[in-house]
């Protein structure tokens, strides 16, 4: 199987100095290996060199004006990574960390990760190294409209449509919006992640949270087990980690922790939903604000994190969902989660095991739910969101919430059967890999060479 190693070799010398996509691509060309060596069409139709390449990459200057009258440039990103199966799609995120690199990566993961949704929708990403923290409303806003000035005449709701990711709540999805229907006079789903009085779903805030909750499930169903009474480990503070965290009391278990970029809390009666909501949605402050609203729990900072990984995957308990961002978790981590018992993670964020970390996981044969499975549930209620957007009508929560729970059992089936029928049940990696590039592989394979 030289080839994928002459992929992925050539990858690095075309688009050098991507080590965050060599990773996802590389995972995901390992998995591969069985498929490709018991079906040759794949390679016949050079499948692996055309999907590792995107469709169209756009970057661009924006320029804004901040509170003191500076003009400051940022660089904005789109890449239109897949279309066999739909239009692009896939969020964007404001965070200073985002490079070429990390776009690509995520770009690249959601092509796989929306084919196993089984709804219509291809693989896309963006963003920019903009950084919202400190930023007064007025300047979010001011960025939000020169950033959509250069993405509008690139996205369309049956071309492209973003949504949000790191740093992109429905604040930003409305500022965005707003120029997109200023600048072409329409109105129509070409965001998803809207407010619901002018276009949202019901359930799209909740979906990724919820959905990773819903995949945990899943797995813990299958070993005969469930949520009631775990104690649980969540990293983020962010969209996905406080509905995660909800999701969780809902279903009986108790989740002890969660993070921001300076560091861990840990309330052991259980993270205060309510504190944490105002916290991160209201006041939109530091972490370390809940202490003075509950002071029985404790703050362990950065300086705290032990040397090789984080202070809160160190923590005893059942289960953990990272939900915070790629590489949050290392082998360090993962050697320690397995020593404290955990038997069942459940990936909120995108890519956040390291490689190393993911083989200990799959050797400990904890259940262990790979990213581009266990969080679709988010971009899955985007693709409700237009089909309510297209159709001009709002589902209820109760319907959206079933079609979310439905698909998550179906991908965690997928994936688990698939994993079955290449001899490695207990490997949702492999599972996930192979259902996913299949759904694409044979539709760009029946749609020509384009
Ligand atoms: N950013 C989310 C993800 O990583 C959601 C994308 C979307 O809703 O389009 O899947």
């Amino acid at each position: 199987m030289t080839y994928i190693h002459d992929t992925l070799e050539g990858l690095r010398h075309s688009s050098p100095a991507q080590s965050e996509f060599y990773q996802a691509a590389e995972e995901v060309l390992e998995c591969l290996r069985p498929l490709l060596e018991s079906d040759p069409q794949y390679h016949d139709h050079s499948i692996i060199e055309r999907i590792v390449e995107p469709e169209r990459q756009i970057m661009f200057r924006v320029c804004w004006t901040d509170d003191a009258g500076r003009v400051r440039v940022n660089k904005g990103y789109r890449i239109q990574f897949n279309s066999a199966l739909g239009p692009y799609k896939g969020g964007l995120r404001f965070h200073a960390s985002v490079n070429a690199s990390i776009i690509k990566f995520l770009g690249f993961e959601q092509i796989f990760k929306n084919a196993l949704t089984g709804l219509p929708i291809g693989g896309g990403k963006g963003g920019s190294n903009f950084d919202p923290k400190g930023k007064s409303d007025a300047e979010i806003m001011r960025f939000c409209q020169a950033y959509m000035s250069e993405l509008y005449r690139h996205i369309g709701p049956t071309t492209d449509v973003p949504a949000g990711d790191i740093g992109v709540g429905a604040r930003e999805i409305g500022y965005l919006y707003g120029q997109y229907k200023r600048l072409t006079g329409r109105y129509e789903g070409v965001l998803t992640g809207k407010r619901l009085n002018w276009g949202g779903s019901l359930g799209r805030k909740e979906a990724t949270g919820y959905g990773a909750v819903y995949f945990a499930q899943n797995m813990l169903a299958d070993r005969g087990e469930d949520l009631r009474g775990k104690t649980c480990l969540v990293s983020g503070a962010g969209n996905v980690a406080i509905y995660t965290i909800e999701k969780l009391y809902q279903l009986g278990a108790l989740p002890v922790t969660c993070s921001d970029s300076r560091g861990t809390l840990h309330d052991p009666q259980g993270i205060d939903l309510e504190t944490l909501k105002r916290l991160k949605e209201v006041e939109r402050g530091p972490l370390t604000h809940y202490l003075t609203y509950r002071p029985d729990a404790r703050y362990l900072s950065r300086e705290d994190d032990p040397g090789e990984g984080h202070a809160v995957w160190r923590i005893p308990a059942d289960v953990a969902f990272p939900c915070a961002t790629q590489n949050e978790l290392t082998v360090a981590d993962a050697e320690a989660l397995i020593s404290n018992g955990v038997t069942c993670l459940s990936e909120g964020a995108n890519m956040p095991t390291t490689a190393k970390a993911v083989d200990c996981f799959l050797d400990a044969r904890i259940a262990y739910g790979p990213g581009k499975a266990a969080n679709a549930g988010g971009v899955a209620t985007s693709q409700l969101e237009m089909a309510q957007n297209s159709s001009m009508q709002q589902w209820t929560l109760e319907k959206v919430d079933n079609k979310l729970q439905a698909i998550m059992a179906d991908i965690y089936r997928s994936c688990a059967d698939t994993a079955a029928e290449f001899g490695a049940p207990h490997n949702l990696v492999l599972g996930a890999n192979i259902a996913g590039f299949r759904k694409v592989a044979d539709a760009m394979i029946e749609q020509g060479v384009c």
